[in-house]
């Protein structure tokens, strides 16, 4: 069953603003209240043995619902336009609670090669324990992704645009790939965000998002969602989350929801800062190369215009002098902050040689395109000039 969406706003900044609006409050209150608390009273036994059973409607204890992390689920649901979402305590408990649902002894996954650090981890190191193998493949490239699947296959799972690296995957094809062979869909749209791309209308079957980033929007809180394209899908990972137990507290889902609505403004600004410094940097002596998707020099510019509705705000580029260059950049930017993270309102800067994928052998680095001269930036919402002029200033200083 998919979700009857026929009473909701459809247009992205109505939805982001709007939706999850509870509609039966008795105090006409504007912001969904922060409903904090671990359970909920039952009138008298019948009704809360109708509850259990799911006969009624009704709360139960937070670990299952929350009204607050359920208006957050709502919203979020409708921009993906998925049947439902299921709110998570962080980006990754929403990955691993996906993987341990849909995955069993002998099952088989492939994924995009260069994807978020622990999500590798947990499917490189931490699944073999349990019988999933995953075979990591350039999922840009639609021929090597078929050639990874095999009988056993049950998910493909793609990052797009890939961290650090920008490259992107055509969602459609993915779809039609893993839906022939037998597969689950699933993406991580933390790096687009539900504003720039929506997998589900590409026919993902799963979205996972770090809500961390873009949505929540300010760096100050952690969170996940994971939104099923079926009942059927959400059923299961319904059941996962409440036995494993990663869930969202109501007070991180009232702050979430809070930053959501603002999401498709923030985005705006913060992409149209990005396409100018990306120009900026293009033609700048101490830039080798610029990955943004919104280059007409971008590997997969024509897929970024046909799958995403703008070009976000996350730019890789090369500095001369390699890992001493990225260093020099790393620490000579005074507005822009070095840390890692990412779609906040402030710009950040990050230089995974030596931070994020320092852990990775140079050579497996390489291969996956993270080069010693990479710097990564997420670009955030402040006044176009100053960025420039701060990273003007920390690349003239590189030997
Ligand atoms: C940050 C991130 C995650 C993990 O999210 P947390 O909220 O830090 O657990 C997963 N995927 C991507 C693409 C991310 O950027």
């Amino acid at each position: 069953m998919e979700r009857d969406d026929s009473n909701r706003p459809t247009r992205k900044h109505t939805q982001a603003i709007h939706a999850g609006k509870p509609d039966n409050s008795s105090y006409g209150e504007l912001s969904v209240p922060i409903f904090q608390t671990s359970t909920f009273a039952f009138p008298d036994a019948e009704d809360g043995a109708a509850r259990f059973s799911g006969e009624k409607p009704g709360y139960i204890y937070s670990r299952l619902n929350n009204p607050t992390v359920n208006a957050l689920e709502d919203a979020v649901a409708s921009l993906e336009n998925g049947f439902g979402g299921i709110a998570t305590a962080t980006g990754m408990a929403a990955v691993t609670a996906v993987l341990i649902a849909l995955l069993a002894r002998s099952t088989h996954v492939a994924a995009t090669d260069s994807l978020y650090g622990a999500t590798r981890v947990a499917l490189e190191l931490e699944l073999p324990r349990f019988g999933v193998e995953t075979t990591f493949v350039d999922t840009s490239n639609l021929v090597s992704l078929e050639h990874a699947l095999r009988p056993e296959t049950r998910l493909v799972f793609l990052e797009t645009p890939t961290n650090p690296t920008m490259i992107l995957t055509d969602i459609r094809a993915a779809a039609e790939i893993a839906h022939r062979h037998g597969a689950l869909l699933v993406v991580d749209n933390t790096f687009a965000s539900p504003y720039l791309q929506r997998p589900v209308d590409l026919g993902a079957d799963v979205v996972v998002h770090s809500m961390t980033k873009f949505i929540n929007g300010h760096s100050d809180v952690l969170g996940g969602m994971i939104v099923a394209r079926t009942e059927e899908l959400h059923r299961e990972f319904k059941r996962t989350l409440s036995i494993f137990g990663g869930t969202m507290d109501p007070h991180q889902a009232w702050l979430i929801l809070r930053g959501l609505r603002t999401m498709p403004l923030r985005l705006e600004k913060a992409q149209k800062n990005a396409l100018k410094l990306a120009r900026f940097l293009s033609l700048h002596p101490k830039v080798t190369w610029v990955r943004y998707p919104g280059l007409p020099d971008h590997p997969q510019h024509e897929i970024a215009k046909k799958q995403m509705d703008g070009f976000g705000s996350m730019i890789c580029f090369g500095v001369r002098n390699g890992l001493k260059g990225g260093i020099t950049v790393m620490n000579s930017v005074r507005l822009i902050t070095l840390a890692v993270s990412l779609g906040g309102i402030e710009s950040l800067i990050e230089h995974p040689a030596s931070m994020t994928h320092a852990a990775i052998p140079r050579e497996g680095r390489e291969k996956a395109g993270i080069l010693d001269e990479l710097v990564r930036l997420s670009v955030g919402c402040e006044d176009y000039e100053d960025l420039k002029e701060d990273l003007d200033h920390a690349l003239s200083l590189i030997q």
